[in-house]
């Protein structure tokens, strides 16, 4: 038995399916996961020593490689005078003032140690700053794993979602209303019918939980429009855009601005944390200046704190951007050119160091068109390219993440190997 499989079947005697976060387990592509024993700039290395280009960056935040020199040097200062107080820290203020600078929507802002945290924290306050309950999300959009988000579309059109996880009663989501992504006409039919009842808009201005789905134009602006005419707070969660597509996320892109951003990931460089931020006069009512409750022992942690100063102050170097969003492109090009050669239907997409394949002729607009993409080929891919030493996400409902490390020779050799794989698929 390899040691991947030996440590898969110790892990899952103590741990449940034998990982702590569920897709981490293979269970949509089948296989044994790898267990990672070390990381280094784009690359990890198993427990069998096997090298990986490794295109997920823990899911988003590693976007300056993995244990860059200058990130790991902060977290073992600041670990040395200690790892929690639980009283303030002048680091916090410097990471806060840090937000406030680079994204201009965010007025005030608070740590959590998750982005669900975050997200959750920020639909409270909505809630608790409207004095209203209804909140619409969007089908394909995740917000981590808060019960009252764990909810899909009912059937019909207006109807109220249904849980998407045993253990969340359906009380818990009968507040919620579950509209397609990109579907503005479905938007306004909420507003029409439910809008002085509804609280906020959550949103991933880019989706990035049902692999890579771009807003249509027009999209985000009629949520802007929609909230503003009936007096309810628009949330972008840029838990995984907030300065990965970007240096001020979808909203630098796109102008549209939001009453409230959630953000973690890249702004603790790898350590646990999570932000959520907006208008002063919202935010204001927040305990201990207003009655919305929101807590936690380690938020603002100093090592965390430490971790995302140095990476914030990395990505603000002149030329950042673009050189990742050029390495990506170079990436999803190449990916496309290829499998074209080799007849197999495949498209791809990109903005800033984030990505989406889809085995597919169109990229997707939505849900439905990720879903229609073909399943096989990309489990076929993704088992292909590991062989080859290349690390895709294990599922065709993720997208990719590259990092500043990924230089010419890790994307070409990338390109090689799927050379190779996609010969395989036609
Ligand atoms: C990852 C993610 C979350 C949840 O963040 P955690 O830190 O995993 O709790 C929320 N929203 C979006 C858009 C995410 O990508």
């Amino acid at each position: 038995m390899s040691r991947n499989a030996e440590l898969f079947e110790r892990a899952s005697r103590s741990i449940p399916g034998g990982v702590n976060s569920p897709v981490r387990a293979f269970r949509s592509v089948g296989g044994t996961p790898r267990f990672v024993a070390r990381a280094k700039g784009p690359h990890f290395w198993d427990a069998e020593d096997k090298r990986y280009i490794d295109y997920i960056g823990s899911w988003g935040p590693a976007i300056l490689g993995h244990a860059h020199p200058e990130v790991v040097k902060a977290v073992q200062e600041a670990a040395v005078h200690g790892l929690s107080y639980g009283a303030p820290t002048e680091a916090e203020i410097e990471i806060a003032e840090l937000l406030i600078e680079r994204i201009p929507s965010i007025e005030q802002v608070r740590l959590t140690s998750s982005g669900t945290e975050a997200t959750m924290s920020a639909i409270r306050l909505a809630r608790g700053a409207t004095g209203r309950n209804k909140i619409i999300k969007f089908e394909g959009c995740y917000h981590g794993h808060a019960d009252s988000l764990l909810v899909k579309a009912g059937s019909g059109l207006l109807t109220f979602g249904n849980p998407t996880s045993a253990g969340v009663p359906p009380e818990f989501v009968a507040h919620t209303i579950v509209i397609d992504f990109n579907d503005a006409q479905g938007v306004q039919e909420a507003f029409a019918a439910h809008g002085k009842d509804i609280a906020c808009v959550i949103v991933e201005p880019m989706a990035g939980n049902m692999n890579l789905v771009k807003p249509v134009p027009g999209f985000l602006e009629t949520l802007r429009s929609e909230c503003t005419a009936h007096g309810a707070v628009l949330i972008f969660d840029e838990v995984m855009t907030g300065f990965r597509v970007g240096p001020q996320g979808v909203q630098g892109i796109t102008g549209v601005t939001p009453d409230l951003t959630t953000l973690a990931k890249v702004i603790g460089g790898g350590m646990p944390i999570g932000a959520f931020g907006g208008r002063t006069d919202i935010m204001q009512n927040i305990a201990p200046m207003g009655a919305v409750y929101q807590a936690g022992t380690l938020s603002g942690n100093p090592v965390a704190v430490a971790a995302g100063i140095t990476t914030l102050r990395l990505l603000g170097e002149p030329g950042f951007y673009d050189r990742l969003g050029a390495q990506t492109r170079k990436l999803t090009e190449g990916l496309v050119q290829c499998a074209r050669s080799h007849g197999v239907p495949f498209s791809a997409d990109s903005e800033g160091g984030m990505f989406g394949m889809y085995f597919s002729e169109q990229v997707p607009k939505g849900l439905n068109d990720v879903s229609a993409g073909n399943i096989e080929h990309f489990k076929t891919f993704f088992h292909g390219m590991l062989d080859q030493g290349v690390y895709f996400a294990p599922s065709a409902y993720e997208a990719g993440f590259v990092s500043c490390m990924h230089d010419d020779a890790v994307i070409e050799a990338t390109l090689k190997a799927a050379d190779h794989v996609f010969k395989t698929l036609n």
